[in-house]
């Protein structure tokens, strides 16, 4: 009818019995095992970066599909927490095998949503879960005192929550839901918005990998979803990774609500550069580190910190970076991609210019970069800003773009004492050829996860991604043995097994430490 058509032009999901029509694929909710189309009236557009066409719609989960998301979760955890653990880990072997066969598939769906963002599905922290056996082993103390031993088991705490960014839509939900449920929690998942089809991926291959109904569901949406978890009581704990603005409201309003919070946050990544580093693997990647993934990474190098000598260094970083491919992510040969919204052009163009107004050098500019075929994208070509100082907004705020701020330093520690002031600690890098004083930087530099002649140091699952002051709230890091610590509680037994002919005669009013 006229109507249906009017509707599918607005791209309004239209629900006729069981089936729903619309002009553009929706993003179902995953709940109790099932892929539902949600009846909410409210839908975000998802957008092709490289196009800003429409190319997906999401809906924001209606209150009641919430409640039926976590209740599903809390009813699904008492045979869950209570499934063996070596049949939770069957389950994990086989859901990293599934999920190294549809790599391929996973880009493919990645690449249609959120084109050239870092693409890297890490199956990483699913192998390493398989290790649940060993990981989550408890502690035990024979002969405390007379027939006295104590132990501890380590024990899921109920159903746990994430909430995910935009830049890596297989990956950091890969850190969190995997490592709870292998725990023996239940999860519910917020995917971010934005790109929200990789994780539908995920959840299909971790049901293909047999895992029970109801122990992962997946819910969408923005504030309100964030609200209802941040409130909920039925959720013990909070991972959240994203923007600070986002992850220390959750912390709090979690936190208040009693719930344990771990929220990975902003950066402002220092790579410190001394005169006697190897000239040409260190400009390739400070380049590399900056400009790759358009600068959407938390750990990407946005701030290079020239030392004596490495200061005229700069023409080659610049002519390096200029020659950097600007265009589509499925385009060949490209080295930077667009941004994920117009929003975030808008914002990292600011920062540019607050940049030039504050008195910093535009060295490489790419605000005007046409990418031919993709007017409509949200490009940002590769940009130098040298001469900054610390008091600038660009250097104080997030740019998250490909943008790379140049500083100088006289000597290491004058480079120490800028990377200690900024507020953020996530990551750093160094690079020099000497031994004493990459050993210096590292002892004496407060951030948390540091590179020598790296750039990228993202800790692989058996160590725990360190973020640190800004960069971080909570008590315990994310995956590895933190990880582990995070979706767990202590449970701490102490027994007394006595011979007959020892046992208590008299009521023992002390309490039982020696004997
Ligand atoms: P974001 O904070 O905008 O969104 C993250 C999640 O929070 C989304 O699910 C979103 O729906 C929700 N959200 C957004 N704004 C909110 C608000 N005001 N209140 C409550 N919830 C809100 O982050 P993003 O733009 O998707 O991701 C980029 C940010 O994430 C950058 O700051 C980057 O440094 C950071 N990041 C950090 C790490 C890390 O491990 N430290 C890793 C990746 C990204």
């Amino acid at each position: 009818s006229s109507v249906v058509r009017s509707l599918l032009r607005k791209r309004v999901p239209i629900k006729v019995g069981r089936m729903c029509y619309s002009s553009l694929q929706t993003t179902k909710l995953f709940i109790d095992g099932k892929f539902v189309e949600s009846n909410s009236s409210e839908w975000l557009d998802i957008h092709n970066p490289a196009t800003n066409e429409v190319i997906a719609r999401v809906p924001k989960a209606t209150q009641d599909e919430m409640q039926a998301a976590v209740d599903s979760c809390s009813r699904s955890y008492h045979s869950w927490s209570d499934t063996s653990i070596l049949a939770r880990q069957q389950i994990f072997l086989r859901y990293q095998q599934i999920i190294k066969d549809n790599i391929v598939r996973g880009l493919c769906i990645i690449l249609n949503q959120s084109l050239s963002l870092y693409l890297m599905v890490s199956p990483e922290v699913v192998e390493h879960a398989c290790s649940i056996t060993s990981l989550m082993l408890g502690e035990t103390l024979p002969s405390l005192t007379k027939d006295m031993d104590i132990y501890t088991y380590r024990l899921p705490i109920g159903v746990c929550a994430g909430i995910a960014p935009f830049n890596f839509p297989a990956m950091i939900p890969l850190w969190m839901f995997p490592m709870g449920m292998v725990c023996g929690n239940t999860y519910l998942l917020k995917p971010s918005e934005r790109v929200p089809a990789c994780t539908m991926l995920l959840a299909k291959m971790l049901q293909d990998a047999g895992v029970p109904d109801g122990t992962l569901n997946i819910i969408h949406g923005q504030h309100d979803a964030v609200n209802f978890i941040c409130d909920h009581p039925a959720i013990k704990a909070i991972s959240f990774v994203g923007s600070n603005k986002a992850g220390e409201y959750i912390y709090e309003r979690g936190s208040k609500n009693g719930k344990r919070v771990q929220s990975n946050m902003g950066a402002k990544n220092h790579g410190v550069v001394m005169p006697d580093a190897n000239k040409e693997n260190t400009l390739n990647q400070l380049v590399g580190a900056a400009f790759g993934a358009a600068g959407q990474r938390c750990m990407a190098l946005s701030t290079a910190v020239l030392v004596g000598e490495a200061r005229s260094w700069l023409p080659q970083l610049v002519e390096r970076a200029k020659a950097l491919r600007v265009n589509a992510g499925d385009q060949a040969g490209v080295d930077v991609g667009p941004l994920i919204s117009p929003q975030a052009k808008e914002r990292v163009n600011r920062l540019i210019q607050s940049g030039v107004d504050e008195g910093a050098k535009l060295l490489l500019d790419g605000r005007n970069v046409r990418v031919v075929g993709h007017e409509n994208g949200n490009f940002v070509g590769p940009t130098i800003i040298s001469n900054v100082t610390p008091q600038m907004t660009c250097y104080r705020e997030e740019i998250f773009g490909p943008v790379l701020l140049v500083l100088e330093a006289e000597s290491l520690d004058d480079a120490i004492r800028l990377v200690n002031s900024n507020p953020y600690g996530n990551g750093t890098a160094i690079f020099t050829t000497n031994g004493a004083t990459a050993r210096k930087y590292t002892h004496e530099v407060d951030v948390g996860q540091i590179g020598v002649n790296i750039p990228i140091p993202v800790p692989l699952p058996m160590f725990s991604f360190t973020g640190s002051r800004a960069s971080f709230r909570g008590d315990t890091n994310f995956y590895g043995k933190q990880g582990i610590q995070f979706y767990t509680q202590i449970k701490t037994v102490i027994s007394q097994w006595k011979a007959e002919d020892a046992t208590v005669k008299t009521p023992a009013v002390s309490m039982p430490t020696m004997g």
